[in-house]
């Protein structure tokens, strides 16, 4: 995306509360002649910022507005929205982690290993499925019933959130651990946080209301 100048700004914003506009009504606006303004009026129109009808006049494009937005939207980081992970020992029992659940008030339960890397997801469906039958939901570990290390989607914090809900889509999760590599460990991961549905719908509407 280019940079605007100052004069190009103001011009977007003249055009903004004013358009449809001359060219002629906007130089006088900023007190430059007509010809002074002819390259920044180009490069709006051209960019797409400003559309421009013959013998009406310049107006803002809402479209490009939007597009900018949507754009900034996706391209928004990892780390400035992921949320704490809620995180249990892979020992942990089935029963406890429903517990868990409801008292973290979220979908999904991460699990570590004694060395506090991630071992594994479990999901509400994961946790109703154990539920069926008659185990004994106290003395079933959630490292039976979880999907397990190398099966997780991962993302790591320097990745958009466009990259995070591309994940989430395509593989039909709901969450995806953020996550740090373990120097020379492969498949060795440190929990840095979560990004849920939730996380992208919030991050959406954050910048649509700004
Ligand atoms: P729910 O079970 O509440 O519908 P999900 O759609 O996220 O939640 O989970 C569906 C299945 O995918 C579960 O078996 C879960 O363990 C698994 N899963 C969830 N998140 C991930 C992930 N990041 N990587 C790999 N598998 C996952």
């Amino acid at each position: 995306m280019i940079k605007l100048t100052e004069r190009q700004d103001k011009i977007l914003q003249i055009v903004k509360q004013n358009g449809p506009i001359t060219g002629q009504e906007i130089a006088e606006k900023l007190s430059l002649t007509r010809a002074a303004l002819r390259p920044d009026l180009a490069i709006l129109t051209m960019s797409g910022k400003l559309d421009a009808r013959p013998r009406v006049g310049y107006f803002f494009n809402e479209n490009y507005e939007v597009k900018r937005q949507a754009e900034k939207f996706l391209h928004q980081k990892v780390i400035d929205y992921k949320a704490h992970p809620i995180v249990v020992e892979k020992s942990t029992a089935v029963y406890d982690a429903i517990v868990q659940l409801f008292l973290e008030d979220v979908g999904t339960l991460y699990a570590v290993d004694s060395r506090g890397h991630l071992a594994g997801v479990i999901s509400r469906k994961d946790l109703l499925r154990a539920s069926l039958g008659n185990k004994n939901l106290h003395e079933l570990p959630v490292s039976v019933i979880m999907t397990r290390m190398p099966n997780i989607f991962t993302i790591r914090p320097d990745e958009t959130l466009l990259e995070a809900a591309k994940k989430m889509i395509d593989n039909h999760i709901d969450s995806l651990p953020v996550v740090k590599e373990v120097e020379e460990e492969k498949n060795t991961y440190l929990l840095l946080g979560r990004i849920t549905k939730t996380t992208i719908t919030r991050a959406y509407l954050e910048i649509m209301e700004r």
